[in-house]
């Protein structure tokens, strides 16, 4: 009897594995001796939007840095594929098939638009996942991302902010990563490319794609996302359906006012 509850319980872990693309457990991080996070505990499952909401200070930034290993954690747990990351580099965590599109906009300016696409893939192409159709995969970024295309032998340096925004998440989705984390993708954008972005976060979901999103515009976020978190001064303080978010009035009150 006993044994049986146990093989159970082994049994719906091995199913939480492989349902959670991405589990953490009491994260703590910060730098240097100045601690953000203080305890957060998430799951984006497979295939699902999560967005991560706040006010700016919040720590959602220092969450997807922790999660990609650009810090490391003090303490916690962080597993993709209920594989432990937490410590390892972030580009031994980008072979396991995590792909950062960071704040602000991190591309290779003396390199072309699509050089630097092909620096997306290069984790997986040493990595034990699947390479892929690194090929395929670019012409299918060019077809996301029609700004880019037009743009493809231009040096990433030369593009406008936004462009460079857009090319940091082609970059991302050039990983053919497991999930991407997405941290302030429309930050910055005029109206028309805001709406762009949602229009790719929407296309890449369609596609399957598990991501971590954490947006200015929690509203749209919550309209993209599955399930959201609310981050404060470093600890989760509500989470849930993100149609139920949406309808919560402090959440309203504090995150969706104003336009957003
Ligand atoms: P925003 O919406 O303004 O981007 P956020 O929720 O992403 O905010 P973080 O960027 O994670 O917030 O910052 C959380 C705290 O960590 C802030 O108090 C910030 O000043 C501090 N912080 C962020 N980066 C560093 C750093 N490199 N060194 C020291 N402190 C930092």
């Amino acid at each position: 009897m006993k044994k049986s509850s146990r093989l159970t319980s082994v049994a719906r872990r091995h199913k939480d594995a492989e349902h959670t693309m991405l589990h953490i457990k009491n994260l703590e991080a910060g730098y240097g001796k100045v601690q953000v996070l203080h305890g957060i505990s998430m799951d984006v499952p497979k295939g699902k939007v999560v967005t991560l909401i706040g006010s700016n200070g919040a720590g959602k930034t220092t969450t997807m840095r922790a999660i990609s290993g650009m810090i490391k954690p003090t303490a916690g747990e962080i597993s993709l594929h209920g594989k432990r990351v937490d410590g390892l580099e972030s580009y031994a965590i980008a072979k396991q098939g995590l792909a950062h599109s960071p704040e602000g906009r991190r591309v290779f300016a003396t390199m072309t638009v699509t050089d630097n696409l092909i620096l997306g893939a290069f984790p997986r192409l040493t990595g034990s996942r699947p390479k892929g159709d690194v090929p395929g995969d670019l012409e299918r970024a060019m077809e996301l991302f029609p700004r880019l295309k037009e743009r493809r032998n231009q040096l990433a340096g030369t593009l406008s902010g936004g462009e460079q925004q857009m090319l940091a998440m082609a970059r991302a989705v050039m990983l053919n990563p497991e999930i991407v984390l997405l941290d302030e993708p429309s930050m910055g954008l005029a109206p028309i490319l805001v709406e762009e972005v949602f229009r790719i976060i929407g296309d890449l979901k369609s596609r399957g794609v598990t991501m971590l999103l954490v947006e200015q515009f929690a509203a749209a976020a919550l309209k993209v996302a599955d399930y959201g978190y609310v981050l404060e001064n470093g600890r989760i303080v509500v989470h849930g359906e993100a149609s139920k978010l949406r309808d919560d009035p402090a959440v309203k009150a504090a995150y969706l006012g104003g336009g957003h």
